[in-house]
């Protein structure tokens, strides 16, 4: 099977580190890594090692110093929250608060709910969207079969709601399947019922850009491990009134205003948001490695979404060409997706697969429930799949070269 490749691919692409990456697979030769794992973690853009480069010199805490290195390690610091908050199209009174990852901010955002707030949600979210959210008024609803079915089902919940403060979250993309949720059309039913939208962007953000103002979304996480960046930072973004409100879940200097001994007790005054959430010393680093993915991307979302666009098609092209191979879709197999593609290989063992293609290939993909144990139970036979994900660190060779040894896998295995 051929197919063309369109000339877009590579061409004025953001780098990434270790794009030619060799590993040894049995036999003792070294191959070129397939990495077709960013869905999970994705390579580190050459532009942003080297802006922690630049920042590693000037490496001293923020906020507390005076001395010339404080000052510009918090002017980076700071100047990060912006180009977050410019990447996710957010307000200009939205708070940025700087995270671990995705579920450190949906945590954190649970801690910060009103007392009775009522959260609807999807139950084949991933976990850290799927589990943070406590009492009595949490409606898990069953993912429908239609993307259009959403909106109707979102609906008729809201409709049941209890009277007061209430959170709709929103997957942007799926990380099992990589459909995109219908984000637009399910802010506006909850508008309809005067519901507040926090959107999981954790899988969406790296693909396609997102504009909570666009969508009319209160809250948006991510992480910076999937958009390019290292591991450690992610952000939760969003209306600052109830993140304002809260009493922080991590105390400690940094968070506080002001601590006065009363004798018996201290009173505490907590700072505003976002400092009374980033207790401690911030990860100055990872906040100016997130911020400058977001930038570089925000840059090249043509190129990304040309060259994602191709390999994505040639990847579902090139697993339908396999026997057996049956990929896993919520929506049906047109709807929208990222380059994210989850499959079964008939009775073939997906941790087998998983593990002979990286020492056979040097090929690297996921195998199991993808932290969606809902999702992938309910798509795939015995709750465990095969995961392939594409992005700034593929070619269309790894592509191939993933097909053709997934297809000479299971020849031999059947
Ligand atoms: N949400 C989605 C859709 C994800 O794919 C992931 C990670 O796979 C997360 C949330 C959690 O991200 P993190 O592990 O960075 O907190």
């Amino acid at each position: 099977m051929t197919i063309a490749v369109s000339p877009v691919v590579g061409v004025g692409l953001p780098r990434v580190v270790g794009a030619s990456l060799r590993v040894p697979v049995l036999g003792g030769e070294r191959v070129e890594y397939a990495n077709l794992d960013h869905a999970a973690s994705a390579p580190c853009l050459e532009q942003v090692r080297d802006a922690v480069d630049e920042l590693l010199p000037w490496y001293a805490s923020v906020h507390r110093g005076a001395g010339f290195a404080s000052q510009v390690s918090t002017r980076v610091y700071e100047q990060a929250r912006d180009s977050v908050r410019r990447f996710l199209g957010a307000r200009a009174t939205d708070a940025v608060v700087f995270v671990r990852n995705s579920t450190d901010g949906l945590n954190l955002l649970a801690r910060c709910l009103p007392r009775h707030t009522a959260v609807v949600l999807f139950d084949t979210d991933h976990h850290a969207a799927l589990l943070p959210w406590r009492g009595p008024h949490v409606r898990r609803l069953r993912t429908p079969g239609s993307a259009a079915a959403a909106p109707l089902e979102l609906d008729r919940a809201l409709r049941e709601a209890p009277v007061g403060p209430r959170l709709v979250v929103v997957t942007g993309a799926s990380n099992v399947t990589g459909e995109l949720w219908p984000v637009a059309e399910l802010a506006r039913v909850a508008r309809r019922h005067g519901a507040r939208v926090a959107l999981d962007a954790a899988q969406l953000a790296p693909h396609r850009p997102v504009d909570l103002r666009e969508l009319d979304v209160d809250y948006a996480v991510l992480s910076g491990h999937k958009l390019y960046a290292p591991f450690g930072a992610g952000a939760l973004v969003g209306r600052s009134d109830w993140l304002q409100a809260a009493e922080p879940y991590l105390l400690g200097g940094g968070a506080t205003a002001r601590v006065t001994d009363r004798g018996d007790r201290l009173a505490v005054a907590w700072s505003g948001a976002p400092e009374r959430h980033e207790a401690g010393t911030p990860n100055v680093v990872g906040a100016h490695a997130l911020a400058t993915a977001c930038d570089v991307l925000g840059r090249h979302w043509e190129q990304v979404a040309a060259h994602e666009r191709v390999l994505l098609e040639r990847l579902r092209d090139g697993l339908r060409s396999v026997p057996g191979v049956e990929e896993l879709a919520l929506f049906g197999p047109d709807h929208d997706r990222v380059g994210v593609v989850s499959f079964t290989a008939g009775a073939q063992d997906p941790g087998y697969l998983a593990a002979a293609l990286s020492a056979e290939h040097g090929i690297g993909v996921r195998d199991g429930a993808f932290c969606a144990h809902v999702a992938v139970a309910r798509l795939a036979p015995g709750g465990r799949a095969l995961r392939a994900s594409v992005g700034l660190g593929t070619t269309a060779e790894h592509v191939d070269r993933f097909v053709a040894a997934l297809r000479s896998l299971v020849t031999e295995g059947s």
